[in-house]
Protein backbone atom coordinates (compact mmCIF):
# COMPACT_ATOMS: atom_id res chain seq x y z
CA UNK A 1 0.00 0.00 0.00
CA UNK A 2 2.25 3.07 -1.34
CA UNK A 3 0.47 5.85 -2.97
CA UNK A 4 2.30 8.60 -5.14
CA UNK A 5 -0.64 10.95 -6.67
CA UNK A 6 0.51 13.79 -8.16
CA UNK A 7 2.39 12.79 -11.51
CA UNK A 8 2.78 14.36 -14.44
CA UNK A 9 3.09 12.66 -18.08
CA UNK A 10 4.25 13.75 -21.76
CA UNK A 11 0.64 14.38 -22.06
CA UNK A 12 1.13 17.88 -20.46
CA UNK A 13 4.71 18.72 -19.33
CA UNK A 14 6.25 15.78 -18.09
CA UNK A 15 9.02 14.00 -19.79
CA UNK A 16 7.74 10.32 -19.70
CA UNK A 17 4.44 8.92 -21.52
CA UNK A 18 1.80 7.30 -19.49
CA UNK A 19 2.97 3.88 -19.94
CA UNK A 20 6.11 3.81 -18.75
CA UNK A 21 5.28 6.38 -15.60
CA UNK A 22 3.48 3.56 -14.72
CA UNK A 23 5.77 0.90 -15.41
CA UNK A 24 8.58 2.94 -13.55
CA UNK A 25 5.73 3.05 -10.64
CA UNK A 26 5.37 -0.32 -10.53
CA UNK A 27 8.87 -0.81 -10.48
CA UNK A 28 9.72 1.45 -7.61
CA UNK A 29 7.11 -0.78 -5.42
CA UNK A 30 4.19 1.98 -5.78
CA UNK A 31 0.31 0.40 -5.53
CA UNK A 32 -1.50 3.50 -6.23
CA UNK A 33 -0.92 5.80 -8.48
CA UNK A 34 -2.21 9.01 -9.92
CA UNK A 35 -1.66 10.82 -13.13
CA UNK A 36 -2.52 14.24 -12.81
CA UNK A 37 -1.35 16.37 -15.39
CA UNK A 38 -2.10 20.09 -16.49
CA UNK A 39 -5.78 20.66 -17.95
CA UNK A 40 -6.04 17.45 -19.94
CA UNK A 41 -7.09 13.58 -18.82
CA UNK A 42 -5.65 12.55 -21.77
CA UNK A 43 -2.32 10.86 -20.22
CA UNK A 44 -4.96 9.00 -17.60
CA UNK A 45 -6.94 7.31 -20.26
CA UNK A 46 -4.00 6.37 -22.09
CA UNK A 47 -2.34 4.72 -18.64
CA UNK A 48 -5.30 2.64 -18.03
CA UNK A 49 -4.16 -0.35 -19.68
CA UNK A 50 -0.26 -0.31 -18.44
CA UNK A 51 -2.33 0.06 -14.93
CA UNK A 52 -4.00 -3.32 -15.14
CA UNK A 53 -0.96 -4.58 -17.24
CA UNK A 54 1.36 -4.21 -13.76
CA UNK A 55 -1.56 -4.55 -11.33
CA UNK A 56 -1.24 -0.70 -10.52
CA UNK A 57 -4.50 1.14 -9.21
CA UNK A 58 -4.84 4.44 -11.15
CA UNK A 59 -6.44 7.33 -10.09
CA UNK A 60 -7.65 9.26 -12.72
CA UNK A 61 -6.74 12.89 -11.85
CA UNK A 62 -6.23 16.40 -12.99
CA UNK A 63 -4.30 19.82 -12.18
CA UNK A 64 -5.79 22.69 -13.24
CA UNK A 65 -4.29 25.90 -12.29
CA UNK A 66 -6.74 28.28 -11.24
CA UNK A 67 -6.41 32.17 -10.71
CA UNK A 68 -7.26 33.79 -6.85
CA UNK A 69 -6.18 37.26 -5.54
CA UNK A 70 -3.55 37.72 -8.54
CA UNK A 71 -2.05 34.28 -7.19
CA UNK A 72 -1.78 31.28 -8.78
CA UNK A 73 -3.65 28.34 -6.91
CA UNK A 74 -3.47 24.71 -8.36
CA UNK A 75 -6.47 22.09 -7.93
CA UNK A 76 -5.95 18.49 -8.16
CA UNK A 77 -8.97 16.78 -8.84
CA UNK A 78 -9.41 12.82 -7.94
CA UNK A 79 -11.34 10.18 -9.23
CA UNK A 80 -13.19 12.50 -11.83
CA UNK A 81 -15.37 10.68 -14.36
CA UNK A 82 -13.44 11.10 -17.53
CA UNK A 83 -16.33 10.99 -19.13
CA UNK A 84 -17.77 14.11 -16.97
CA UNK A 85 -19.77 17.12 -20.79
CA UNK A 86 -18.61 19.14 -18.31
CA UNK A 87 -15.52 18.38 -17.32
CA UNK A 88 -14.81 18.13 -21.07
CA UNK A 89 -16.02 21.25 -21.78
CA UNK A 90 -13.98 23.12 -19.16
CA UNK A 91 -11.01 21.11 -20.85
CA UNK A 92 -11.44 22.25 -24.34
CA UNK A 93 -12.14 25.78 -23.28
CA UNK A 94 -9.15 26.08 -21.85
CA UNK A 95 -7.30 24.41 -24.64
CA UNK A 96 -9.02 26.73 -27.14
CA UNK A 97 -8.08 29.87 -25.09
CA UNK A 98 -4.47 28.27 -25.11
CA UNK A 99 -4.36 28.82 -28.62
CA UNK A 100 -5.69 31.61 -28.87
CA UNK A 101 -3.11 33.15 -26.54
CA UNK A 102 -0.14 31.40 -28.66
CA UNK A 103 -1.46 32.87 -31.53
CA UNK A 104 -1.80 36.66 -30.39
CA UNK A 105 2.33 35.71 -28.56
CA UNK A 106 3.50 34.61 -32.23
CA UNK A 107 1.82 37.70 -33.76
CA UNK A 108 3.94 39.93 -31.01
CA UNK A 109 6.83 37.78 -32.00
CA UNK A 110 6.37 38.17 -35.63
CA UNK A 111 6.18 41.79 -35.06
CA UNK A 112 8.70 42.09 -32.54
CA UNK A 113 11.37 40.18 -35.52
CA UNK A 114 9.69 41.05 -38.81
CA UNK A 115 9.92 37.07 -39.33
CA UNK A 116 6.98 35.17 -40.16
CA UNK A 117 6.32 32.27 -38.09
CA UNK A 118 3.28 30.61 -38.81
CA UNK A 119 0.81 29.17 -36.15
CA UNK A 120 0.58 26.06 -37.86
CA UNK A 121 3.84 25.16 -37.64
CA UNK A 122 3.79 25.46 -34.02
CA UNK A 123 0.79 23.80 -33.85
CA UNK A 124 2.66 20.55 -35.29
CA UNK A 125 4.93 20.67 -32.56
CA UNK A 126 2.43 20.31 -30.12
CA UNK A 127 0.84 17.52 -31.53
CA UNK A 128 -2.89 17.80 -30.45
CA UNK A 129 -1.50 18.82 -26.36
CA UNK A 130 -2.30 22.40 -24.57
CA UNK A 131 -0.19 24.40 -25.83
CA UNK A 132 2.21 25.81 -22.80
CA UNK A 133 4.97 28.64 -23.56
CA UNK A 134 7.33 25.72 -22.51
CA UNK A 135 6.18 24.54 -26.42
CA UNK A 136 6.60 28.24 -27.50
CA UNK A 137 10.36 28.76 -26.27
CA UNK A 138 11.22 25.24 -28.03
CA UNK A 139 10.05 26.63 -31.22
CA UNK A 140 11.62 29.75 -31.38
CA UNK A 141 14.80 28.01 -30.94
CA UNK A 142 13.49 25.67 -33.62
CA UNK A 143 13.32 28.65 -35.99
CA UNK A 144 16.90 30.50 -35.03
CA UNK A 145 14.62 33.44 -33.26
CA UNK A 146 16.57 32.21 -30.27
CA UNK A 147 19.46 29.94 -29.08
CA UNK A 148 17.71 28.47 -26.34
CA UNK A 149 15.15 28.58 -24.75
CA UNK A 150 15.78 30.53 -21.19
CA UNK A 151 16.48 33.63 -24.19
CA UNK A 152 13.13 32.65 -25.37
CA UNK A 153 11.87 33.80 -21.75
CA UNK A 154 14.11 36.49 -20.85
CA UNK A 155 13.63 38.00 -24.18
CA UNK A 156 9.97 37.37 -25.77
CA UNK A 157 7.81 34.85 -23.52
CA UNK A 158 8.79 35.34 -20.11
CA UNK A 159 6.31 37.24 -17.34
CA UNK A 160 7.86 40.66 -18.10
CA UNK A 161 9.04 40.09 -21.61
CA UNK A 162 7.41 42.28 -24.49
CA UNK A 163 5.54 39.24 -26.20
CA UNK A 164 4.02 38.03 -22.88
CA UNK A 165 0.43 37.47 -22.82
CA UNK A 166 -1.57 36.11 -19.60
CA UNK A 167 -3.48 33.10 -20.08
CA UNK A 168 -7.14 32.92 -18.98
CA UNK A 169 -7.43 31.34 -15.66
CA UNK A 170 -10.04 30.07 -14.32
CA UNK A 171 -10.98 30.66 -10.85
CA UNK A 172 -10.14 28.63 -7.80
CA UNK A 173 -14.21 27.83 -6.63
CA UNK A 174 -14.99 27.07 -10.77
CA UNK A 175 -12.61 24.37 -11.27
CA UNK A 176 -13.62 23.24 -7.62
CA UNK A 177 -17.03 22.71 -9.11
CA UNK A 178 -16.11 21.32 -11.96
CA UNK A 179 -14.45 18.37 -10.26
CA UNK A 180 -17.13 18.09 -7.74
CA UNK A 181 -19.84 17.99 -10.92
CA UNK A 182 -17.24 15.19 -12.30
CA UNK A 183 -17.72 12.86 -9.19
CA UNK A 184 -13.80 13.97 -8.08
CA UNK A 185 -12.36 15.16 -4.96
CA UNK A 186 -10.73 18.92 -5.44
CA UNK A 187 -7.71 18.98 -3.46
CA UNK A 188 -5.73 21.63 -2.36
CA UNK A 189 -2.15 21.28 -4.16
CA UNK A 190 1.38 21.83 -2.88
CA UNK A 191 -0.03 24.68 -0.53
CA UNK A 192 3.45 25.14 0.72
CA UNK A 193 4.89 26.57 -2.48
CA UNK A 194 5.74 30.13 -2.83
CA UNK A 195 2.32 31.00 -5.26
CA UNK A 196 0.51 30.94 -2.06
CA UNK A 197 2.03 32.83 0.14
CA UNK A 198 0.51 36.35 -0.47
CA UNK A 199 -2.72 35.07 1.40
CA UNK A 200 -3.58 33.15 4.55
CA UNK A 201 -4.39 29.55 3.70
CA UNK A 202 -7.76 29.81 6.22
CA UNK A 203 -8.91 31.93 2.90
CA UNK A 204 -8.41 29.09 0.70
CA UNK A 205 -10.24 26.95 3.02
CA UNK A 206 -13.33 28.89 2.55
CA UNK A 207 -13.25 26.89 -0.73
CA UNK A 208 -15.31 23.96 -0.99
CA UNK A 209 -11.78 21.93 -0.89
CA UNK A 210 -11.68 18.22 0.26
CA UNK A 211 -8.09 17.42 1.01
CA UNK A 212 -4.71 19.04 1.10
CA UNK A 213 -1.78 17.97 -0.56
CA UNK A 214 0.00 17.87 2.45
CA UNK A 215 2.83 15.67 1.45
CA UNK A 216 5.14 16.79 -1.26
CA UNK A 217 8.88 17.36 -2.01
CA UNK A 218 9.43 21.11 -1.47
CA UNK A 219 7.23 21.25 2.12
CA UNK A 220 9.45 21.34 4.95
CA UNK A 221 9.03 19.36 8.03
CA UNK A 222 7.60 22.18 9.70
CA UNK A 223 4.71 22.92 6.72
CA UNK A 224 4.27 19.35 6.58
CA UNK A 225 3.18 19.18 10.16
CA UNK A 226 1.10 22.89 9.85
CA UNK A 227 -0.74 21.02 6.75
CA UNK A 228 -1.24 18.28 8.37
CA UNK A 229 -3.03 19.87 11.21
CA UNK A 230 -4.77 22.17 9.29
CA UNK A 231 -6.07 18.53 7.18
CA UNK A 232 -7.40 16.80 9.92
CA UNK A 233 -8.45 20.27 11.88
CA UNK A 234 -11.25 20.31 8.86
CA UNK A 235 -11.65 16.67 8.07
CA UNK A 236 -10.07 16.90 4.80
CA UNK A 237 -8.54 14.07 2.96
CA UNK A 238 -4.55 13.83 3.20
CA UNK A 239 -2.77 13.89 -0.06
CA UNK A 240 0.88 12.86 -0.81
CA UNK A 241 2.52 13.42 -4.27
CA UNK A 242 5.88 13.86 -5.74
CA UNK A 243 4.29 16.46 -8.79
CA UNK A 244 7.49 14.13 -10.84
CA UNK A 245 7.78 16.12 -14.28
CA UNK A 246 11.31 13.68 -15.05
CA UNK A 247 13.39 12.40 -15.86
CA UNK A 248 15.60 14.68 -18.48
CA UNK A 249 15.24 18.44 -19.18
CA UNK A 250 16.99 19.24 -15.69
CA UNK A 251 14.40 16.90 -13.77
CA UNK A 252 15.41 13.86 -11.45
CA UNK A 253 12.65 11.18 -11.65
CA UNK A 254 10.58 11.69 -8.54
CA UNK A 255 8.30 8.93 -9.21
CA UNK A 256 7.71 7.34 -5.65
CA UNK A 257 9.92 9.85 -3.24
CA UNK A 258 7.12 11.41 -1.20
CA UNK A 259 4.54 8.51 -0.22
CA UNK A 260 1.04 8.61 1.00
CA UNK A 261 0.69 6.74 4.62
CA UNK A 262 -1.33 3.68 4.43
CA UNK A 263 -4.31 5.37 6.71
CA UNK A 264 -4.53 8.19 5.00
CA UNK A 265 -4.90 6.30 1.24
CA UNK A 266 -7.10 3.62 3.04
CA UNK A 267 -9.67 7.00 3.78
CA UNK A 268 -9.20 8.17 0.51
CA UNK A 269 -10.18 4.61 -1.33
CA UNK A 270 -12.43 3.60 0.97
CA UNK A 271 -15.12 6.02 0.17
CA UNK A 272 -14.25 6.45 -3.69
CA UNK A 273 -13.69 2.79 -4.47
CA UNK A 274 -12.46 3.31 -8.51
P1 LIG B 1 2.23 28.62 -19.60
O1 LIG B 1 1.40 27.74 -18.71
O2 LIG B 1 1.85 28.50 -21.04
O3 LIG B 1 2.33 30.03 -19.14
O4 LIG B 1 3.70 28.03 -19.55
C1 LIG B 1 4.28 27.67 -18.35
C2 LIG B 1 5.42 26.73 -18.64
O5 LIG B 1 6.49 27.45 -19.27
C3 LIG B 1 6.01 26.16 -17.36
O6 LIG B 1 5.39 24.93 -17.02
C4 LIG B 1 7.45 25.95 -17.73
O7 LIG B 1 7.57 24.70 -18.42
C5 LIG B 1 7.73 27.03 -18.74
N1 LIG B 1 8.38 28.22 -18.18
C6 LIG B 1 7.78 29.31 -17.65
N2 LIG B 1 8.70 30.25 -17.29
C7 LIG B 1 9.91 29.74 -17.62
C8 LIG B 1 11.26 30.22 -17.54
N3 LIG B 1 11.56 31.43 -17.04
N4 LIG B 1 12.24 29.40 -17.97
C9 LIG B 1 11.95 28.18 -18.49
N5 LIG B 1 10.71 27.67 -18.61
C10 LIG B 1 9.70 28.43 -18.17
MN1 LIG C 1 4.19 21.38 -14.75
MN1 LIG D 1 1.20 22.56 -9.38
MN1 LIG E 1 1.93 19.41 -10.78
Amino acid sequence: MSADLHLHTTASDGQINPEETVKIAYKRGLKTISITDHDTIAGVNKAFEASRLYGINLISGIEINTDYKAAEVHVLGYFINQEDPDLLALINKIKVSRIERAKKMLIKINDLTGKNLKFKELNKMVRGKVITRAHLARFLVKNNIVIDEQLAFSNYIGTSAPAYVKRDYITTPDAIDVIKQAGGIPVLAHPGRTEYINFDLSDLLNFNFQGIEVYYPHHTQKQTKKFLRIALENDLYVTAGSDNHGPGKGYKNMIGEVRLPRRFLNRLLQVHRP
